[in-house]
């Protein structure tokens, strides 16, 4: 929890700041409502999330009596967890699907290696053996980069020096099969949703992983930089749309003032934040909670 708050204390600070004024005691009014607003709109919340947000927490005011802006904490806090509660649900490996295949997509830089770094160790420390696919075919850096975190963690790496990001990934799980591997973690070269040549290519990654394990890959989970504002829904939106999403990371939380992006999620298109990423460091990938999140942001 400590990590988590240390993670988040520019979103905190830029929260406490800005909020300041709002829970300041003054009375409940327009203009109160008005002010709170602003602040989770400046916090990258989204039109949407932020009108949700309002709504419930005029109906607490209204239901609990409350007279003063400094009773607005716990129902914003409160009104926030509900909104985020949705997006809970921690990626538990069943036991009879082995390996587990997660496809990562991403745009470039958005933190998919780096992830995929942080999940090997996370699944070691559950007890399960892991393998890598350095799909990432078009930067020989990437591939480079995944062996490292491969040697870091000690778990193979399948990697060819020419090929395409399919015939990687196929590989990776044929040889994850045949050693019993638990987990596979596929890499994939960094896209955006607008190159359309390159999502199909990710989704011919996908239908060759079916290949060799039909209902393969059991996760294809997006990382999103936490950065890139209302733009992340853009994100989500089009590769939901082009592969079916069924999980999130949500990386660089730690670099943002403005955590408010999960809020903009849930009330756009609610896929499951799997894990959140609050700094560079292996164990700085931390699965979703909605309390510990919404205690973290807001005192
Ligand atoms: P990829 O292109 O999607 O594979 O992105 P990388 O994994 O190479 O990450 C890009 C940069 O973001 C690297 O410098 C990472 O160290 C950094 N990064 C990734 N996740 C996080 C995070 O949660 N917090 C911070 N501060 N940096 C991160």
């Amino acid at each position: 929890a400590a990590r988590l708050k240390q993670g988040l204390s520019k979103s905190r600070n830029h929260m406490a700041k800005s909020l300041a004024a709002v829970f300041g005691g003054g009375k409940i009014d327009e203009d109160l409502y008005e002010e709170l607003e602003t602040v989770l709109l400046t916090s990258d919340m989204g039109i949407e999330a932020t009108e949700k947000l309002l709504a419930q927490v005029r109906q607490r005011v209204t239901l609990k009596g409350l007279k003063n802006g400094n009773e607005l904490r716990s129902a914003l806090k409160e009104a926030l967890y509900e909104l985020l509660l949705p997006l809970q649900q921690p990626l538990i490996l069943p036991t009879d699907k082995k390996p587990f295949v997660i496809m990562m997509a991403g745009v470039n830089g958005a933190g998919k290696t780096t992830s995929i770094g942080k999940l090997a160790k996370y699944f070691q420390g559950q007890g399960k053996s892991v393998l890598l696919a350095a799909g990432d075919t078009f930067r020989a850096a990437a591939r480079e980069q995944l062996q490292q975190w491969g040697e870091r963690n000690n778990v193979t790496v399948i990697a060819q020096e020419s090929g395409d990001s399919a015939a990687v990934c196929f590989d990776a799980l044929e040889a994850a099969k045949a050693r019993g591997i638990d987990v596979v973690l596929a890499d994939t070269a960094g896209r955006l949703p607008t190159q359309l040549h390159l999502m199909e290519e990710i989704k011919k990654v996908k239908r060759v992983l079916q290949k060799s394990l039909p209902e393969a890959p059991h996760e294809v989970m997006l990382v999103l930089d936490a950065n890139v504002g209302q733009n992340a829904i853009n994100q989500v939106v089009s590769f939901d749309d082009a592969l079916g999403l069924t999980g999130l990371i949500v990386s660089k939380l730690d670099g943002t003032a403005k955590g408010g992006i999960l809020a903009a999620l849930a009330a756009k298109r609610p896929i499951p934040v799997r894990f959140i990423g609050v700094g560079e460091g292996i164990d700085d990938l931390r699965p979703f909670d909605a309390r510990a999140f919404v205690d973290a942001l807001i005192e």
